[in-house]
């Protein structure tokens, strides 16, 4: 769920921090990873920060979570043929630090030892 302060991607929707977008409409933002994992590392987040995670997205939102996976499958027609790994960290244990449901767009040679 939420927390009480915005979450940094709730801060760069709102221009807070700066970001490069890739894509954005009315339902989600795209932007370069800060610390990319591969020669594409885009994230694709809701704009709603409601949803901590892909499982709490898929439950309340299904339309929302598949027009994520849309959004992620035409940056990849754009930069990567088509072809890419999709990744949702889900929970600290699996590496994920911000509880803002967000996907890993990543298409080339990962870096090794890491899935993002
Ligand atoms: P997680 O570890 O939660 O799955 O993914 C969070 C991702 O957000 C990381 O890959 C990290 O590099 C990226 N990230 C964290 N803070 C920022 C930021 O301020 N700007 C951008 N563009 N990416 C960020």
């Amino acid at each position: 769920m939420s927390t009480s302060t915005p979450s940094v991607f709730s801060k760069i929707v709102a221009r807070e921090i700066p970001a490069t977008v890739v894509a954005e409409d009315d339902r989600v933002i795209a932007i370069e990873d800060i610390a990319p994992k591969a020669p594409v590392h885009v994230l694709v987040i809701p704009k709603t920060e409601q949803y901590a995670n892909v499982a709490q997205l898929a439950a309340g939102d299904p339309d929302l979570l598949a027009h994520l996976v849309a959004t992620a499958q035409r940056i990849a027609d754009e930069r990567a043929g088509g072809q890419f790994r999709l990744v949702f960290n889900t929970g600290e244990a699996a590496g994920q630090t911000v509880f803002h449901v967000h996907a890993h767009v990543l298409a080339g040679e990962l870096q090794e030892g890491t899935l993002a």
